[in-house]
Parts: structure tokens; C-alpha cells; sequence
């Protein structure tokens, strides 16, 4: 049976609309994959060094016989096909950033993988377009995403609208 994962693109480099919607296309061409549905876009400010230009965010979701571990390495190679360079510089600028967020209720903590994503339920940019996908989400510690959603403000958030 296929587990239902969320995955949260980000991108602030590279005609970053562009390479989200080309991120949508390489998605779809996962193996055992089916992309069953994307967010609109999202533009926030970046974490850390905010000397950067504004992120674009989406969260896709989708439908997989992989497990979680291959799921992340096709997201990297993803990344990497779309010029991704993997700095220093913790969350500096890039084209391409795809994140498991959620990989169906499972909890993984290995040294490549954290699920779910532990920036989750702390950012707009992932609550939001989340929420938009799958309103009615609870979390597998029991928490419904309508409700965390309220405390978390989207004034940092701007929608742009369709893919
Ligand atoms: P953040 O994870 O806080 O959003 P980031 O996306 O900038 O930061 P990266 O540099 O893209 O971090 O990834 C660093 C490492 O995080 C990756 O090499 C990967 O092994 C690990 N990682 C752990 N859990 C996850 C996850 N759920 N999704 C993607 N990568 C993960
Ligand atoms: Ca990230
Ligand atoms: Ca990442």
C-alpha cells in the first residue's frame, strides 16, 4: 500500500517560481510515485541570514511505495539536478531545498532523516500551504493542523497565487 508523504519546496535563487514549478514536473517522474496534489505559491523571508532574497514556498503531496530513506534520496537528487550547491551556510540561498515533511504518521530519526520535518510546526511557509492541501492533517502526536495553524501568524506570508 502507498504512504501518503508531504514534501515542502523552497527555492530563493534561479527564477525561483521557475524552479518550483519545474520541481512539480520532477516529482511526478519519482518511480513508484504519484504526485496527488500541490499547494499554491508562497513567498516568506528567509531563516537565518536574512540578507537573501524572499523564498518561494509550495508543499506537494504525494503517494509512495518508497521508503522514506529512498524517498530522500530522490528529493537530493532532485535538488541537485536543479543546480542545487550544498553550502556552509545553514539556510543560505538556494534553488532548490525539498523536504520530507511528513512521511504518513511515521516518526524516523536516523542520521540523514527526521520525520516528521522537525521545522514543521513552527513555519508559515510550510503550516499554511500545508493546510491548504490537507485541511483536515493531525499530526501523530495527535495534534490537528487547523489548530496549531492558529498560532502561528501569516503576516510573514504572502500568497502569489497559482503554480
Ligand atoms: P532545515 O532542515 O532546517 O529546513 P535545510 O533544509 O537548509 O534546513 P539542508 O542543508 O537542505 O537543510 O539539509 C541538511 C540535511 O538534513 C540533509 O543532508 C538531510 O540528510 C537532513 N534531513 C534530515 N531530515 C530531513 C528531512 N525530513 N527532509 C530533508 N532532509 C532531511
Ligand atoms: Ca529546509
Ligand atoms: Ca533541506
Amino acid at each position: 500500500m502507498p504512504v501518503r508523504a508531504y514534501v515542502g519546496l523552497g527555492s530563493n535563487q534561479g527564477n525561483p517560481r521557475l524552479q518550483i514549478r519545474d520541481a512539480l514536473s520532477a516529482l511526478k517522474q519519482i518511480q513508484q510515485t504519484e504526485l496527488v496534489g500541490h499547494s499554491r505559491l508562497y513567498r516568506s523571508k528567509p531563516m537565518g541570514l536574512v540578507d537573501q532574497p524572499d523564498f518561494v514556498n509550495a508543499v506537494a503531496a504525494l503517494d509512495t511505495c518508497l521508503d522514506a530513506h529512498a524517498m530522500l534520496l530522490e528529493l537530493q537528487a532532485i535538488e541537485l539536478v536543479q543546480g542545487r550547491i550544498r553550502g556552509s551556510l545553514r539556510w543560505g540561498p538556494r534553488t532548490l531545498d525539498l523536504d520530507l515533511l511528513l512521511y504518513g504518521d511515521k516518526r524516523i530519526d536516523t542520521e540523514q532523516l527526521t520525520v516528521p520535518h522537525p521545522g514543521l510546526s513552527q513555519r508559515s511557509f510550510v503550516l499554511y500551504p500545508l493546510y491548504e492541501i490537507a485541511p483536515g492533517l493531525r499530526l501523530n502526536n495527535g495534534e490537528l493542523l487547523a489548530d496549531l495553524i492558529k498560532s502561528h501568524s501569516s503576516t510573514d506570508l504572502e500568497l502569489l497565487g497559482s503554480v
